[in-house]
């Protein structure tokens, strides 16, 4: 971490051994209803919210990370399992959990993704709505679509998956 810049948040896992520290306000404070968020946050959603690589400095231990797709890499804490960041590999940007920063009540959501995905009872929130199709260019959702390492919501006879793609 850079000596004389001063975290605005700091977080971390469950259990202490992955800390980190934002160095400036984080853009863009959401909840993604997407399938791949479901899954990757055992929840309904994935509370995220994002600043600059050069802004997010890790303080104590190391991400350990899942591919989720050819595009996405989704770091957590391999000694607990709490989902930690967000990052798309040609992104110069990364996103953490909010649910994992030390005060996330400081960061309210002001959109919500992946409508498609959401629960049909989810309350009306009044935050604005996008889906996962429409909050990007046809050949990057088709990318994901195509390289996703998502298994598939029913169980299957071998693993590591031959095709597991949908
Ligand atoms: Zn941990
Ligand atoms: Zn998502």
């Amino acid at each position: 971490m850079s000596g004389e810049r001063q975290p605005v948040h700091t977080g971390g896992c469950q259990c202490g051994a992955v800390r980190y520290a934002l160095l400036a306000e984080p853009a863009d404070p959401h909840i993604c209803h997407c399938r791949m968020c479901q899954k990757a946050f055992g929840s309904f959603f994935a509370p995220l919210t994002g600043v600059a690589q050069t802004d997010f400095a890790l303080t104590r231990g190391a991400l350990a990370i899942f591919r989720s797709s050819d595009l996405a890499e989704r770091g957590f804490c391999a000694n607990c399992g709490t989902p930690l960041t967000f990052h798309y590999v040609d992104s110069p940007r990364i996103a953490v959990a909010i649910g994992s920063l030390d005060h996330p009540e400081l960061v309210p959501p002001r959109m919500q993704y992946g409508t498609e995905a959401r629960m049909p009872w989810f309350p009306e929130t009044g935050l604005s709505s996008a889906t996962t199709e429409d909050d990007m260019a046809p050949e990057r959702y088709a990318a994901i679509r195509s390289s996703n390492h998502q298994h598939p919501d029913h169980d299957t006879d071998a693993w590591p998956p031959r095709e597991a793609r949908r």
